[in-house]
């Protein structure tokens, strides 16, 4: 028997025995992992079950083993699938459907499901995890996420995540992003999400998902920006003096110095990735897409004789070559709030619960590891292309000899 017949069957089986207790009550609880919870487990979970039923919605709740032969599309395939069923089955308008792992994590898939389709209040629900990246326990994540749900088929507002923060506050070693959330679940995005997402039929929505969350584990190749935006030949026209001002005032003047300075961090960066061009690292080429347009810009106004000022460009922190209408966003969890600057379309993915497309960069050279840029920490990450300083000051800071050579306070 292969493995891909025996995990299928395997799976078939498990659908199977959750469907037969589903037929009579609500609560699902796997004989293999019973024996293996406590007492509180099991009393937090029948208690969470039946505070959900007391709402008047219907719900389905498992709790399951954990199957890790396969990956987490696989997972998100079976129990998708299978809580659109259960609505079917439900006739009801909404049916709330949760499968949580009841084993050493909780990693729990929770659906609200309508005739359109499951729909997931989150980015990544199934890997909930606590501040302190560790996994939340069965017995806090079952009555969060059917809480979730219940606010979210109610349009209330969300419950607090759970606070399962075991680590000492004073030993943290996480960048800014980390510190600040970004890349854990937002309870924020969750209910949200769940409250406002399109519809969508249920197939679509499972391709649109495996597409969507492909770009997690690969390097960014596209877009691949150097000929589509014509960089080479943009880097030469940046190389050429800035026009002076033709209206010598202040302000003028200033534009015209940062304009000189966006030309060295240009200059800075070339010379520091001299394969910037074709290097695996998509993140010297977002750079350079990023300072050749501030070049144009500056040049543009320089040259301006009447007429409103341009507004300097803005670019998308978790994709810079994003540039529909970039406006700030606060992202949020737990009370902490970090403010960058999001395009249209990541904001509306944020809002529908998903997580946007990141620009993947090898967590060091030459490692094909692929992490969000953000999560380094060079000049890139710490301008977040614009979003925390301008990237001209941070290219400049970072990779030119001169001001490196002055010492930097970091
Ligand atoms: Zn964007």
């Amino acid at each position: 028997m292969t493995e891909t017949t025996s995990y299928a069957r395997a799976q078939q089986q498990l659908r199977d025995r959750i469907r037969g207790t589903w037929a009579q009550q609500p609560l699902y609880i796997d004989e293999i992992i019973r024996s293996g919870l406590t007492e509180n487990q099991i009393t937090a979970i029948r208690q969470a079950s039946q505070e959900t039923e007391d709402t008047g919605l219907t719900h389905f709740l498992a709790i399951i083993p954990g199957l890790r032969v396969r990956g987490y599309g696989d997972w998100a395939k079976f129990t998708s699938e299978f809580a659109f069923d259960m609505h079917e089955a439900s006739g009801q308008k909404q049916t709330l459907v949760l499968f949580s792992e009841g084993e050493t994590s909780a990693r729990s898939f929770a659906y609200l499901v309508t005739d359109n389709g499951p729909v997931v209040p989150t980015g990544a629900p199934e890997l909930m995890k606590s501040s302190s990246d560790d996994f939340i326990p069965v017995e806090l994540a079952v009555p969060y996420y059917l809480q979730v749900l219940v606010a979210a088929a109610k349009g209330t507002e969300p419950p607090q995540a759970p606070d399962f923060d075991t680590r000492d506050v004073g030993d943290r070693n996480e960048d800014y992003i980390e510190r600040f959330g970004l890349d854990n679940s937002d309870p924020d995005t969750l209910v949200f999400g769940a409250t406002t997402v399109a519809a969508l039929g249920a197939a679509l929505w499972l391709l649109r998902r495996r597409n969507r969350y492909s770009w997690r584990t690969e390097l960014t190749t596209k877009p691949e920006l150097v000929a589509s935006r014509n960089l080479k030949k943009a880097v030469a026209e940046a190389a050429a003096p800035i026009p002076e001002p033709v209206r010598p005032d202040d302000e003028t003047w200033a534009l015209y110095d940062r304009g000189r300075r966006i030309q060295d961090a240009l200059a800075a960066l070339t010379a520091a990735h001299p394969d910037w061009a074709e290097s695996a690292d998509f993140a010297h080429r977002n750079g350079v897409f990023v300072l050749v347009t501030l070049d144009r810009w500056v040049r543009r106004q320089l040259r301006r004789r009447s007429g409103r000022a341009e507004d300097e460009p803005r670019f998308c922190f978790l994709f810079p070559h994003h540039r529909k209408v970039v406006e700030d966003h606060v992202l949020k969890q737990s009370g902490r709030s970090l403010t960058v600057g999001l395009c249209a379309d990541c904001r509306e993915q944020l809002a529908a619960g998903h997580d946007p497309e990141r620009l993947m960069v090898p967590k060091r050279p030459g490692s094909t590891r692929a992490v969000p840029y953000f999560h380094r920490d060079d000049a890139y990450a710490l301008s977040g292309f614009g979003s925390f300083q301008p990237l001209d000051e941070a290219v400049l800071d970072e990779m030119s000899p001169q001001r490196s050579a002055a010492g930097r306070k970091r």
